[in-house]
């Protein structure tokens, strides 16, 4: 039996549309789930919508419909996005599944019955579009600190969990398990910030609204949040409290990777642990909270005005380069930009350039001396073995890069490898080796190593661009496509012929384009 791979991305508020910042999370689990499938693991990827709460109640109201109704089209919406990225998840979540809504009233009824759950009111500044409760102190002139919209005094019954028991055991685990909160920098914010005093208990119901998993201990009461939304992780897999969980659970808990956003890190590093310790269920190995994509030098947000749209991306750019651009420059741990001219730059400089050029010229050499036949290679030189080495280190840097999440590394590790044959090119010239009939076998290796060399890097491309990938074997005629077959140089089975290049990617005109953008806005 293959090993087994559980990445997760955090759920989606079924409230709006997301923008490219929030399908970001989608298109980096994704890269990371091919990936493992390629080293050979049995992958499941797990994403979703979280669909219960007050803001999804009063939206489903103002247009008239049931909030049932309202979720099911944003889920819709939200996954046909996810499609046109080839976001290509196990499955997608809904929290008001009737089997995830039955689970979590099980998890309620247990930790209410073994006195994690307690009865209180809540009281304080409540922001709707937000959802969250804020102190006197936690405010901004006034104003919910998040979002900068007006906030409502509340106060309600409530039922709480009781965070502090579990705390000293959370915070020993956190310091036993250097690798359970990633990056570094986020694990000491929450040790620093979070836990370094006694945490407050957690509002888990409401009572002033209805659309959420009603309490089977009492029915004023609707879950809130977290353990409802947070249970998705082991419910969408097949857990079950009383445990007959599925062959799934067994295989795949506890999960390699919460994959989410830095900003709600302190829900699934301090509220969700402490859950899953209270349910005596082992906790996921990892959770790594990527960083943002700004706009300029500011957060995408509503109410700037900034929004970027996944399907304006795609329609201006294609599926796969939107792929390479937040999956290559957004850094590990800090925040990436994204603007329409910095796309531009990057899309001709690595895919135009780098990449397609690479691509359309070797091929139309082949087909200019060899009549598209690529032949076998002859006697190789020290300048050749140059390359072969690089084709043989790829896999292991990629591979590096990627088991510590380093995803625009790994990416940046084939362009190198792209950059480094262009470069051989210059330094062979083939061109006037094609001058020289005597030539011709020298010509034949070059041409030959190019094309290895071209197979080497769709291989590892497969996980971020996986159209263009197949497009460029199918072009350089070859099902050779495993990770296996590029830890050796040559594998590339010559005596094929090739057809005439089609260019991979057009290099853009950046006046003309951002005239194009600018004309749509
Ligand atoms: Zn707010």
């Amino acid at each position: 039996m293959n090993k087994s791979y559980y990445i997760t991305t955090a759920i989606f508020y079924a409230s709006a549309i997301p923008h490219i910042g929030n399908v970001y999370e989608g298109i980096l689990a994704d890269a990371i789930a091919r990936f493992k499938k390629l080293e050979g693991y049995d992958v499941n990827f797990q994403t979703g919508t979280d669909e219960h709460g007050q803001k999804i109640q009063l939206k489903a109201e103002e247009q008239g419909i049931t909030p049932q109704s309202y979720v099911d089209e944003i889920a819709i919406e939200i996954a046909t996005i996810f499609d046109s990225v080839n976001v290509d998840y196990t499955k997608f979540m809904k929290t008001t599944d009737p089997y995830h809504k039955a689970q979590v009233q099980k998890i309620y009824t247990k930790l209410f019955e073994q006195g994690d759950i307690y009865k209180g009111h809540y009281e304080g500044h409540y922001c709707i579009p937000c959802e969250s409760f804020f102190t006197e102190t936690q405010l901004e002139d006034g104003k919910c600190p998040d979002c900068g919209k007006d906030v409502v005094e509340q106060k309600e019954e409530a039922y709480f969990l009781k965070l502090s028991k579990y705390q000293e055991r959370l915070v020993n685990y956190i310091k036993d398990n250097p690798e359970f909160i990633q990056p570094e920098s986020r694990k000491n914010e929450m040790l620093n910030n979070f836990l370094a005093n006694e945490l407050p208990d957690l509002c888990v119901s409401r009572s002033s609204f209805d659309w959420g998993v009603e309490l089977p201990f009492d029915k004023e009461h609707v879950s809130y949040v977290w353990i409802d939304a947070l249970s998705n992780y082991i419910t969408g897999i097949g857990f079950d409290l009383d445990g007959n969980h599925s062959e799934e659970f067994n295989k795949y808990w506890p999960a390699d990777v919460h994959m989410i956003g830095k900003d709600i890190l302190r829900f699934h590093t301090i509220y969700w642990p402490i859950m899953l310790m209270a349910l005596d269920i082992e906790l996921p190995k990892q959770i790594f909270g990527h960083p943002w994509i700004l706009t300029g030098s500011e957060k995408m947000s509503k109410s700037k005005g900034n929004l970027i749209y996944t399907d304006d991306l795609i329609k201006y750019f294609g599926i796969d380069a939107t792929r390479y651009y937040v999956l290559h420059e957004i850094p590990y741990s800090q925040d990436g930009t994204l603007t329409y001219e910095l796309f531009i730059e990057r899309f001709n400089s690595d895919l135009a350039n780098t990449l397609g050029n690479l691509v359309n010229r070797t091929i139309s050499m082949i087909n200019k001396y060899f009549g598209g036949e690529v032949r076998k290679p002859n006697e190789q030189t020290e300048l050749d073995q140059e390359l072969i080495d690089a084709c043989e280190a790829a896999l292991g840097r990629v591979t590096e890069s990627m088991n510590v999440l380093k995803v625009g590394d790994s990416i940046e590790e084939i362009i190198k490898l792209l950059r480094r044959a262009n470069k051989y090119i210059d330094e062979t010239q083939p061109w006037v080796l094609g001058k020289d009939e005597a030539q011709f076998d020298r010509l034949s290796t070059v041409l030959y190593n190019l094309i290895e060399t071209i197979r080497v890097s769709a291989v590892l491309l497969q996980a971020y661009m996986p159209d263009t990938a197949a497009n460029i074997l199918k072009q350089i005629n070859t099902d050779v496509n495993t990770f296996e077959s590029i830890k050796e140089f040559g594998g590339y089975v010559s005596g094929v012929t090739l057809d005439k290049p089609t260019p991979l990617f057009n290099r853009i005109k950046a006046s003309e384009k951002l005239e194009e953008i600018e004309n749509d806005i």
